[in-house]
């Protein structure tokens, strides 16, 4: 395996800012002697929904994305309660996430099932060291604000305080279920779009990417599984682009739009809705390379494949949309290349 390989081993295999995940897994089965009182399941349930809400509408929508805006008071709000989920800083995951979107479905994307397989991209990768330090060059529209700087690196600081009063506030059943199952509940359910979300479901646009639409996936994380429109569209913050696409943490941003806890919300014009803007050079690129890489250089070399050709194997792999035809001209170039390089090769080795 190549040394920078992501899956290549590190020297430095304990990461010790994944021990926390561990053991708050292993906290799960401490139910066995705290029992699962009905109260302690409510307070699991609720703090599931609210967290996953801070993550999808907080960390991903406006830190990641910043698809919309609100003061810098409520943007430290947004930052602390995702943070309280335990899925690291939010300028950490800000990077993390930017990086996907940059690369995704390329061997470099951090969490990508056709490259480093369903467990890996799932939760494998956080154990990567590699990705401790992500590139913070790429958030300085964050790291420029103090407070934000602050709570970052106190990656756990704000989950511990939660847990912490959750205990003395309702003994330690409370702080394993209300605390623990929903916390891991949150992990899993959120690490599922970088799994689930690149291999099930349909793709209603060419993005380049193997990112998906699944109904059920948007239901538990309260739209993020309309994950096909979000890299079509990104900096829309409604994600569900139908009505009938259920975006609940869309739903509940325009709601607090209406007291100005946060405005200028983005939605996607209805052109990209329809898929009719043409697809950007890269996307073109990696689809027309995906295209002609379905054919063996030794069948081209016999027999190059007319556009027409092309394009009925176009039609069959992708949605049928307005940039077929610039993908299909481009794959032909491509192959022309091959052929040629393929043809110059062989006469060299005879030279
Ligand atoms: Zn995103
Ligand atoms: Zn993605």
């Amino acid at each position: 395996m190549p040394k920078n390989h992501p899956h290549a081993p590190h020297d430095d295999i304990v990461y010790p800012a994944a021990i926390p995940f561990v053991l708050v897994h292993v906290a799960c089965f401490g139910a066995i002697w705290t029992g699962v009182p009905k109260q302690a399941l409510w307070v699991a349930l609720a703090l599931y929904f609210v967290r996953m809400w801070a993550i999808t509408a907080g960390y991903h929508r406006y830190f990641s994305h910043r698809s919309y805006k609100t003061s810098r008071l409520f943007q430290f709000c947004l930052a602390l309660l995702g943070q309280s989920s335990a899925q690291r800083g939010v300028i950490w995951w800000a990077a993390v996430h930017r990086h996907h979107h940059l690369h995704s479905d390329n061997p470099e994307d951090v969490h990508s099932p056709p490259h480093h397989g369903f467990w890996y991209s799932h939760v494998l990768w956080i154990f990567n060291p590699k990705y401790g330090k992500p590139d913070y060059s790429a958030v300085r529209d964050l790291t420029r604000f103090r407070e934000l700087g602050i709570l970052d690196p106190n990656l756990y600081a704000p989950a511990a305080l939660l847990a912490f009063t959750l205990l003395l506030w309702g003994g330690w059943s409370m702080m394993v279920v209300g605390f623990c199952w929903s916390t891991v509940l949150l992990f899993h359910c959120t690490f599922f779009i970088n799994s689930l979300a690149h291999e099930h479901g349909s793709q209603r646009y060419l993005t380049g990417d193997d990112s998906r639409n699944n109904f059920l996936l948007a239901l538990i994380t309260l739209g993020e599984g309309w994950h096909n429109n979000h890299h079509h569209y990104q900096s829309s913050t409604r994600q569900g682009f139908r009505w009938w696409e259920i975006d609940v943490s869309f739903y509940v941003l325009s709601a607090m739009s209406w007291f100005r806890l946060v405005w200028d919300l983005r939605e996607p014009p209805e052109a990209i809705v329809r898929g009719e803007r043409p697809v950007g050079r890269k996307v073109l690129e990696k689809v027309a390379a995906e295209l002609a890489g379905t054919f063996s250089v030794e069948a081209i070399c016999d027999h190059l494949p007319t556009v027409p050709e092309l394009r009925e194997k176009a039609e069959q792999m992708f949605e049928a949309g307005s940039s077929l035809d610039a993908i299909v001209a481009r794959a032909h170039e491509i192959l022309a290349q091959a052929v040629a390089a393929h043809l110059g090769d062989k006469a060299a080795v005879r030279a």
